[in-house]
C-alpha cells in the first residue's frame, strides 16, 4: 500500500506549483495542500497556511527528494554573493553587482538577461 509523503513546504504557491511541475516531469504524481488556504492567511494560524507538496507515492520519494534539492538550488538563499571584480557583497538574488555592475550571479542567469554592464 503506497502511502503519501509530504516533500516540501513551499513559501507561496507559485513556489509550490513550479516544485509540482518539476516531479510531474520526472512522473512523480503530487498532491498540493494548503493551495486555497493562502488567499485566506488571515483567517488561518502562522505556519499552517503554507503550500505544501507531497507525493503520491513514497516509493518515489529518493528520486521526490533530488527534485526538491534542485528546485531549492534554484531559489535566493537569502545570502550574498561576493563580486570578483570589486569585492563588495551583493544580496544574491542580485544579478549583478551593487558597486560594479560585474556578473555576480553565480552562474543563475546570463549577465546580459540580468542588465549587468560587464
Ligand atoms: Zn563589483
Amino acid at each position: 500500500m503506497a502511502s503519501v509523503k509530504r516533500v516540501y513546504s513551499a513559501s507561496d504557491l507559485v513556489d509550490a506549483r513550479l516544485l509540482a511541475d518539476s516531479l510531474a516531469d520526472e512522473c512523480i504524481r503530487t498532491h498540493l495542500f494548503n493551495a486555497s488556504a493562502v488567499g485566506a492567511m488571515g483567517d488561518v494560524p502562522f505556519g499552517e497556511a503554507w503550500p505544501e507538496v507531497w507525493i503520491a507515492d513514497e516509493r518515489d520519494l529518493s528520486r521526490a527528494r533530488e527534485v526538491v534539492a534542485a528546485h531549492a538550488a534554484r531559489q535566493p538563499s537569502g545570502g550574498s554573493l561576493r563580486c570578483s571584480g570589486c569585492g563588495e557583497e551583493s544580496p544574491s538574488n542580485f544579478g549583478c553587482c551593487w558597486n560594479c555592475g560585474m556578473d555576480v550571479g553565480a552562474g543563475s542567469q546570463p549577465a546580459s538577461a540580468a542588465g549587468c554592464v560587464r
